[in-house]
């Protein structure tokens, strides 16, 4: 009884894998075509200075719009991308977009933000990075300095040389780097001070809880001195509410992103913070 038990249940898992693994192959050939069929798009989360309780700059986010299944969150086809390698092929397109659309607001006369793009391990560690970096500038004629490029963890641990490489190269032609989702993976604090960053970017998990949590508050204030001292500012991410935005002004956090602020948009729908 036991046996035909088991054997049901690998019957069940072999078919629900099968399913799955053919449901992700449809979808990696439609993000195939996603990008030639202008699927993909970019949408625009705003960053407030705490001080001057302005923009200064947007995030990048990628979104796809699918035929059939409407719009796809990142975290259900990045994953897919860095597997399959077209990671490669979309971060360079977000690059490129990104740069065109800063270029577009600068002719309209809006005022000058800085728009930061998120790179994966894969499109870092290309061997060409920098030249396509380069040539993007150059096509677009954005001044490197409005230019910010978000690292994880994971892109400078898994190959620090490289990364510590590229990340000079990218400083030398005045590119901006921030450390995206501080602390969630490693602690790589030994790297932090061998790495000429400009922004650490909190993750939202040390906010969840912050306001009940003491232990998340001392994190939180820890993180912030820390980035301080090594001469980063600090971009705190996923501030809902009020109460979390005065606790890390209190404390010296110097930009904040976050729905409580406003979600990422669509470019038509942020002229409004750059008018
Ligand atoms: P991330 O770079 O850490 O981006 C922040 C994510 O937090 C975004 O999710 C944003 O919509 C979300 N977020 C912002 N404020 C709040 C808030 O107050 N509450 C909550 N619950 N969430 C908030 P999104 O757009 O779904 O992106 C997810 C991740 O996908 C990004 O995390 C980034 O790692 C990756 N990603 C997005 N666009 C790109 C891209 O163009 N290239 C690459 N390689 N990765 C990308
Ligand atoms: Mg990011
Ligand atoms: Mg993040
Ligand atoms: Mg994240």
């Amino acid at each position: 009884h036991a046996k035909q038990e088991g054997k049901n249940t690998y019957k069940f898992f072999q078919k629900s894998y099968m399913k799955k693994s053919i449901e992700r192959l449809i979808l990696a050939s439609d993000l195939r075509k996603a990008i030639e069929n202008d699927e993909l798009l970019l949408y625009y989360q705003p960053k407030f200075s705490c001080k001057t309780e302005k923009v200064n700059g947007f995030e990048a986010l990628i979104r796809w719009d699918h035929p059939k299944h409407g719009m796809i969150s990142p975290n259900c086809f990045i994953p897919l991308a860095e597997e399959t390698g077209m990671i490669v092929h979309i971060d360079q397109w977000v690059l490129y977009q990104a740069c065109l659309q800063l270029k577009e607001w600068q002719a309209q006369g809006l005022k000058p933000v800085k728009i930061a793009v998120n790179l994966s391990m894969l499109q870092f560690q290309q061997k060409n990075f920098l030249n396509i970096v380069r040539s993007i500038l150059k096509e677009t004629g954005i001044d490197p300095s409005y230019l910010e490029i978000e690292l994880t963890e994971r892109v400078i641990m898994d190959d620090p040389e490289i990364a510590l490489k590229n990340i000079k190269r990218l400083k030398s032609i005045g590119v901006q780097i921030s450390m995206d989702d501080f602390g969630v993976h490693y602690s790589s604090l030994s790297y932090l001070k061998l790495l000429p960053l400009d922004r650490l970017k909190i993750d939202r998990s040390f906010l969840q809880d912050m306001l009940a949590n003491k232990d998340d508050q001392t994190i939180v204030k820890a993180m912030i001195q820390l980035a301080h001292n090594l001469e980063m500012t600090v971009v705190a991410e996923g501030v809902e509410t009020i109460e979390q935005y005065n606790f890390l002004k209190s404390n010296h956090c110097d930009e904040v992103q976050g729905f409580y602020f406003d979600k990422p948009l669509p470019a038509t729908n942020i002229i409004k913070y750059i008018s």
